[in-house]
C-alpha cells in the first residue's frame, strides 16, 4: 500500500485508525498578537523558578533526573499538608490525567463526565477503550451532582469546570464522595486557585478520592509540563506502577527543580493569582457593560455569550484584529466565547475592539 489511509488501516491497530485527537487551541508566535485562548498565566513565573533552573543546569544536567522526583514531592507535600507518598507528579496534568484513565481501564461500568468539560476526557477514553457516559450540565451550565446517582466505574470532572468556569462547593464533591464510596472520584482543579476551595483537604477522609492539579496555571509555569494528583496512598500507587511501565523519567531535573521552586515562593503566588482575579472581574463587568452574558467564573478565564452577536463571526473579527480567543463548536455552547484573562491592557485592547464590533 502506498495511500497513508492504507497504511494506517493495514499495519495499524483499528482503535488508532479510528481516533479523533484533542486539538488543543492555536499557538501562534507571540508577536503582536493578544493571546487568550489557551488560558496560559499572563504573568512570568516566580524569579525563585529561574534561579533554581539556572543552577540545575551549571550543576547536574548531564545525570539522569530523580525517577521519583522526590524533591518535588516533598515541596507539594509540605504545600498542601499532606504526606509524600499521598502525591503523584507528572509531565503536565494532561500526562497525570491519562495514567489515572489507564488505571480506570478495568472497569465494566462507564466511567462519568460531564457532556460540556475539558475536550481531553472522551479522547483518553477512545485511546484507552474505556467505557464512558456523560452527564449533561444542567439549564445554568453547571454540574449537578444529583444526575451523577447512576451506575459507575469511577467520575471525573473539573472544577471549575472546563471551558464554563463554574464552580462546584465543596459541600457538593464531598456528598459525591459519600454517594460513590466505591467508586474513584477524580477532580481536575486546574484552574482552583482562581477562586474556588481545593478538594484536597477531604483526601485524609475519602480513600475515593483523587484530585488532580497543575502548575500550568496559577504558576504559569504551562511550558514546564509539570502538574500531580493527590489522594489516598494505595490510589498514588496505582498511577506510580502505570506510569513506572511506561516512562520512568517523566520530568526531567530542569522540571523537577524549577516546579518545587515555584512551591518556595507563596507571596509572588498570591500576588498573581489575585492580579489575575481582579483583572477578570473588571473583565466581567466591561462585558457585562456591552450586553454580555457571563457566566459566574472561579477560573482564569470567562465564558461569555451576546444575545445578538453570533460567537463565531465575533471570534473571527476578533483574530483579524489579533486577538485570540476560543470558541467551541458544540451544541449548547456554541453561542460562547471562552476569553483567557491577560494583562489589564490585553483585556482592555480586547474590550476596545468588541466596542468596534458590535
Ligand atoms: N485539565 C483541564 C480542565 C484543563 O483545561 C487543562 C489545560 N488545557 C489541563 C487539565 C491540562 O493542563 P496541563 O497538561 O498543562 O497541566
Amino acid at each position: 500500500p502506498t495511500s497513508p489511509t492504507l497504511i494506517m488501516s493495514r499495519f495499524w491497530s483499528p482503535v488508532v485508525h479510528n481516533l479523533t485527537p484533542y486539538v488543543p487551541g492555536e499557538q501562534p508566535k507571540l508577536t503582536n498578537l493578544i493571546k487568550l485562548n489557551t488560558n496560559e498565566n499572563p504573568y512570568g513565573p516566580s524569579p525563585k523558578v529561574q534561579a533554581a533552573m539556572q543552577a540545575e543546569i551549571a550543576d547536574t544536567l548531564r545525570l539522569y533526573p530523580d525517577p521519583n522526583a522526590d524533591k518535588l514531592k516533598a515541596a507539594i507535600a509540605t504545600y498542601h499538608g499532606v504526606s509524600p507518598a499521598e502525591v503523584f507528579v507528572g509531565n503536565g496534568s494532561d500526562e497525570v490525567l491519562a495514567h489515572a484513565f489507564q488505571a480506570l481501564l478495568k472497569h465494566d461500568a462507564p466511567l462519568l463526565f460531564p457532556d460540556i468539560t475539558y475536550s481531553f476526557y472522551p479522547v483518553y477514553c477512545g485511546l484507552y477503550g474505556i467505557d464512558y457516559r456523560t452527564v449533561a450540565l444542567s439549564d445554568t451550565l453547571e454540574i449537578s451532582t444529583d444526575d451523577y446517582r447512576q451506575d459507575c466505574g469511577a467520575i471525573i470532572f473539573p472544577n471549575p469546570n472546563a471551558p464554563t468556569g463554574r464552580l462546584l462547593a465543596r459541600d457538593a464533591i464531598e456528598t459525591l464522595l459519600n454517594e460513590h464510596p466505591n467508586q474513584v472520584v477524580v477532580v481536575d482543579e486546574a484552574y482552583i486557585d482562581f477562586g474556588g476551595d481545593s478538594a484536597i483537604p477531604l483526601v485524609s477522609r475519602y480513600p475515593n478520592l483523587l484530585v488532580v492539579q497543575t502548575l500550568s496555571k496559577s504558576r504559569s509555569l504551562a511550558g514546564l509540563r509539570v502538574g500531580f494528583a493527590i489522594g489516598h496512598p494505595a490510589l498514588i500507587e496505582a498511577l506510580e506502577r502505570v506510569k513506572n511501565s511506561f516512562n520512568s523519567y517523566p520530568l526531567d531535573r530542569l522540571a523537577i527543580a524549577g516546579a518545587a521552586a515555584s512551591f518556595e515562593d507563596e507571596a509572588y503566588f498570591r500576588q498573581t493569582c489575585q492580579a489575575v482575579i481582579n483583572s477578570r472581574e473588571t473583565l466581567v463587568g466591561e462585558l457585562t457593560h456591552l450586553g454580555f452574558e457571563v457566566l459566574p467564573s472561579a477560573a482564569n478565564f470567562v465564558f461569555a455569550r451576546h444575545p445578538l452577536r453570533d460567537a463565531a463571526t465575533l471570534a473571527a473579527a476578533l483574530r483579524e484584529r489579533a486577538i485570540i480567543v476560543r470558541h467551541f463548536r458544540q451544541p449548547r455552547i456554541e453561542q460562547f466565547l471562552r476569553i483567557s484573562i491577560g494583562t489589564d491592557a490585553e483585556c482592555g485592547a480586547l474590550v476596545k475592539a468588541l466596542e468596534e464590533l458590535l
